[in-house]
């Protein structure tokens, strides 16, 4: 059993407020592309979308980025062909709220994983270097398998975007495909 994990594919994260740019928006239809054979699949796909509150100094961003998917704002809605697939497979789809780089942190992630036996995730989103790092050294420790899709990942940094693909493989000992390999054996 496997999942896949959709990691900060938001507004603000591609063109808003603490934007990936074009090496984001060039992942776009991979990443919904994968949502939907997911979903088609069975398979539990997870929304794991950062949430702040303006208010809250104490959170260890507050001093480091710039406000970003504030609550209720249009920069937390998924970006573009994301928002649609999401929107058609909403019912199949788990929404999750995280409040720090890794998806494991402070959410019912991996309690959600052990109860549908699943072993394996697939990651996917931005940025590779922080958020999808930090989902996948947790993964590591916890004992899943992990298989990082390459052309779905982005950062707005080139060289931590190539840094974080080694550490997968090399590190944590993902298996880092593309559409065309691995992936699509693995489905
Ligand atoms: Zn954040």
């Amino acid at each position: 059993m496997k999942a896949l994990i959709v990691i900060d594919y938001t507004v603000d994260f591609i063109v808003g407020k603490l934007p990936c740019g074009q090496p984001g928006i060039d992942i776009e239809t991979r990443i919904a592309q994968l949502t939907r054979e997911f979903a088609e699949a069975g398979e539990l796909v997870v929304m794991a979308v950062d949430l702040h509150d303006e208010s809250d100094q104490y959170h260890p961003e507050h001093k480091l980025f710039p406000p970003h998917n504030l609550r209720g704002t249009e920069g937390r809605h998924l970006y573009g062909a994301l928002d649609d697939a999401y929107r058609e497979w909403q019912d199949a789809i788990y929404w999750m709220d995280k409040t720090r780089y890794s998806a494991f942190c402070g959410t019912d992630l991996e309690l959600r994983l052990r109860s549908r036996g699943i072993e394996e995730v697939h990651l996917v989103g931005v940025c590779t270097d922080i958020c999808v790092l930090h989902t996948a050294v947790d993964a590591y420790n916890k004992g899943f398998a992990i298989v990082v899709h390459e052309d779905a990942v982005a950062s707005f940094n080139p060289a931590g975007h190539e840094w974080a693909l080694g550490h997968f493989k090399h590190t944590l000992g993902a298996a880092v495909v593309h559409g065309g390999d691995g992936e699509k054996q693995s489905l």
